[in-house]
Parts: structure tokens; C-alpha cells; sequence
């Protein structure tokens, strides 16, 4: 591997440590052309790839989004998405209750879990907001 494979990659991990909004890996490339001249769209998506192997990046794909998004955030912790402005946030709870499901699975059926996928959907907060002064607005119209 070059030093400037070396580089690329450091760049790209050090943007995805920085960052807790999981950008997918188009926003990715458009911040990492700023900082590496040349970059082309298909090194990032190369050097995503590698990371993930390497398990220093998690990808997510979501239920309903085709775009994958990307973590370097590797503590357990889940992930809640906004079905209004797509934005994907951090939920900090213990693993417990997914622990205690898969040790269920375990014991009542005697299969064995390889990984588990746990998601929360929803309306974020700002969007929620938003979506009552929308409503507040249509029912003053409607006076
Ligand atoms: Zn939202
Ligand atoms: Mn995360």
C-alpha cells in the first residue's frame, strides 16, 4: 500500500471520527475532495469498503433508504432515523434488552445468533416541531 493509499484512508477514517452524522458515502466524498486533490468518487467508495473490512467503519443500511450511511462510532449504540429529514442519530441505551433477546432465542430454540439488526424510525425532534406549526397554520386557514 502507497503512502498516499495510507493518507486517503487516514483522511477518510479521521472525517467519519469527527462527525456523528453518518453521512453516506457521496457526503463523504464531497468533504474529502477539499482536502485531497484529485480524489476520485470510487477511491472513497474503495477506502469505505477497506475500513469496514478492517472494522474500524460500520455501514448502515437502513429499512426504506437505498443510500448506505457510514459510522466510525464503534461503542454499542443504536440508531434512530428520521423519516422526515433523513437525519440519523445516535441513541445511547444499554445492550441489555437485545442481549436478553437473543439469550431468549438461544435457550428456546437452540439456534445460534450471528447478529441481530435493531433500528428505531421515526419524526426527530426538530422535525416534530415543525410538523406542529405546519399543522397549527392549516387549522388557523381552516377558521
Ligand atoms: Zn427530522
Ligand atoms: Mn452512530
Amino acid at each position: 500500500m502507497s503512502a498516499r493509499q495510507t493518507k486517503q484512508r487516514e483522511v477518510i477514517l479521521q472525517l467519519l471520527r469527527a462527525t456523528n452524522i453518518h453521512p453516506s458515502a457521496d457526503e463523504i466524498y464531497q468533504q474529502v475532495r477539499g482536502k485531497i486533490l484529485n480524489i476520485s468518487k470510487g477511491t472513497v467508495y474503495r477506502n469505505l469498503k477497506v475500513l469496514q473490512g478492517m472494522g474500524l467503519v460500520s455501514g448502515l443500511d437502513f429499512e426504506g433508504i437505498s443510500v448506505r450511511r457510514f459510522d466510525a462510532n464503534q461503542d454499542i449504540h443504536y440508531h434512530f432515523k428520521c423519516e422526515i429529514c433523513g437525519r440519523v442519530f445516535d441513541i445511547n441505551i444499554p445492550a441489555l434488552i437485545e442481549e436478553k433477546l437473543a439469550q431468549h432465542i438461544v435457550l428456546n430454540t437452540g439456534h445460534k445468533v450471528l447478529h441481530h439488526h435493531f433500528e428505531f424510525h421515526g419524526i426527530c425532534y426538530a422535525c416534530k416541531e415543525s410538523t406542529v406549526i405546519q399543522v397549527d397554520e392549516t387549522s388557523q386557514n381552516m377558521r
